[in-house]
């Protein structure tokens, strides 16, 4: 393997390590805790395991956990009414609610009632509204996340050729945009895309987020770029990306791992928008 790898893992420790201080520093200047509450509806189990995971790393930050717990065959209205009160209750800082919901639920219409500033999962109309005119707000949490692992590695972005695999509202779209407000001239690919290997080769950095096992292979990757995979797969042996990582790593010149890349980012970035949304409902944004 020539690649480097960036090691997700550590980054996001570090940034969990940031957010744990930047608390600190809150409460010394006389602020809050901030809160973040999860509400998970139904027993999902890989739900229950991503909420259990969230809640833990928000209490070693030295945030409050917040929790909500409603049953699977709940109501629109009485799930509208919790995260009307989260809305309203100035303990908590930021409302994530996990998806996907209960089938019969209309999910959109419940993440529709999330104020913007307590919108710490980014994905809210009026955020997503806020990147796209280059204006503050939160951030979806997992490309924000892979913006701060291409700059802790140290990746150029400044007029380099970006190449986004995915168009997703979650992932892909939020992506291209935070690429393209650092000056990279961004790509986007999808199912629709002709040729995909070839596009994929112009890219100097290249980020896949397209849900297919091993999508991207060597002879879609320029010598030396750098790859972000996004992608999640269980497999019986472990868990896999949207690229063929042993193949690509021999053409890249960075490359994540998956486990241990992006994943991490995901939850740390979560908590980074948490301590945001404190601090600006405290009057004590940056
Ligand atoms: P998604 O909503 O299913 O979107 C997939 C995107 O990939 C779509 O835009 C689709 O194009 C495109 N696509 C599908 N097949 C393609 C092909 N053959 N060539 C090019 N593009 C293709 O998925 P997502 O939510 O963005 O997630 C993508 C992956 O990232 C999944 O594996 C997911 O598990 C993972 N993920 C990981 C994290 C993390 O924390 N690491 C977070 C979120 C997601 P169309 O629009 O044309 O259909």
């Amino acid at each position: 393997m020539t690649a480097e790898l960036i090691d997700g893992t550590a980054v996001a420790r570090q940034v969990r390590e940031d957010v744990a201080a930047g608390v600190q520093e809150l409460l010394a200047a006389g602020g809050t805790a901030p809160g973040l509450a999860t509400v998970l509806i139904g027993d999902d189990p890989a739900s229950e395991v991503y909420v259990r995971n969230k809640r833990r790393l928000c209490v070693a930050v030295g945030m409050q956990d917040l929790h909500r717990h409603l049953p699977g065959d709940v109501g629109q209205e009485e799930a509208a009414a919790l995260i009307d009160e989260l809305a309203a209750d100035p303990a908590v800082s930021g409302i994530l609610l996990q998806l996907p919901a209960p089938k019969h639920l209309d999910s959109e219409a419940l993440l529709a009632r999330i104020p913007a500033e307590k919108d710490v999962d980014g994905l809210t109309t009026a955020n997503a509204g806020l990147l796209a005119q280059g204006r503050p707000g939160l951030r979806p949490c997992t490309p924000s996340g892979v913006m701060v692992l291409l700059d802790r590695a140290g990746v150029a972005l400044e007029g380099a050729e970006a190449v986004v695999v995915g168009r997703s509202v979650l992932v892909g779209k939020p992506m291209a945009q935070l690429l393209l407000e650092r000056n990279a001239t961004v790509t986007i690919c999808h199912s629709r895309t002709r040729d995909l290997a070839e596009v994929c080769r112009r890219a100097d950095v290249l980020v896949v987020a397209a849900g297919i096992p091993g999508l991207v292979g060597a002879d879609g990757v320029k010598p030396g770029a750098t790859v972000i995979d996004v992608g999640i797969h269980r497999g019986e042996d472990g868990l896999h990306g949207d690229v063929d990582t042993a193949a690509v790593a021999e053409v890249a010149g960075r490359i994540t791992p998956v486990p241990g890349g992006v994943g991490p980012m995901t939850i740390a970035m979560l908590l980074a928008n948490t301590l945001e949304a404190a601090k600006a409902q405290q009057g004590r944004g940056d």
